[in-house]
């Protein structure tokens, strides 16, 4: 099968959703995922945010999907092999859902590789949303849960 960019229309998201980004147009970054390695990974990440979002039944706002390597590297806190720079990795944010809250809800309803709370503290609702990650076809999902802590030392990870 060719993957076209249309292919990442969901029941509830637009294909554009799995790869806009302000940040880009800002820095005139062209990040339209054109590789058919890419467009695979996005289609199995769009069906696990369908899912994810039938399994919520709220509004999820993307905030983050795909990254070309340009636009990866313009943001300073992502890592240098980030899952997003091969379309398995979305960053999003629920409606009147902390991300603790929508972390907890997942777990054990979905395959997924992992899923982070960022800046998790035990039931703060403040600035955080939910990083997800899944695998491409040829690997195996880890299935972690987990709530991202920053402390002084750098960042640690908790199971959720
Ligand atoms: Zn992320």
């Amino acid at each position: 099968m060719i993957y076209k960019l249309s292919d990442l229309n969901r029941k509830n998201f637009k294909a554009i959703e799995f790869y806009h980004s302000d940040i880009a147009l800002k820095n005139k970054i062209n990040n339209r995922p054109n590789e058919q390695a890419t467009l695979e990974n996005l289609d199995i990440l769009a069906d696990k945010m369908q899912e994810v979002r039938d399994l919520l039944k709220s509004p999820i706002i993307i905030t983050s999907g795909y990254r070309c390597l340009e636009l990866n590297s313009k943001l300073t806190n992502s890592a240098k092999d980030s899952f997003h720079l091969y379309g398995l990795a979305a960053d999003f944010i629920v409606k009147n859902k902390s991300a603790e809250e929508v972390v907890k809800f997942l777990s054990n309803k979905i395959s997924v590789d992992k899923v982070i709370a960022t800046h998790y503290k035990k039931n703060n609702r403040n600035s955080q949303w939910v990083h997800l990650q899944v695998q491409s076809n040829w690997k195996e999902n880890r299935n972690l849960f987990l709530g991202e802590v920053i402390t002084e030392g750098g960042t640690d990870y908790r199971k959720i």
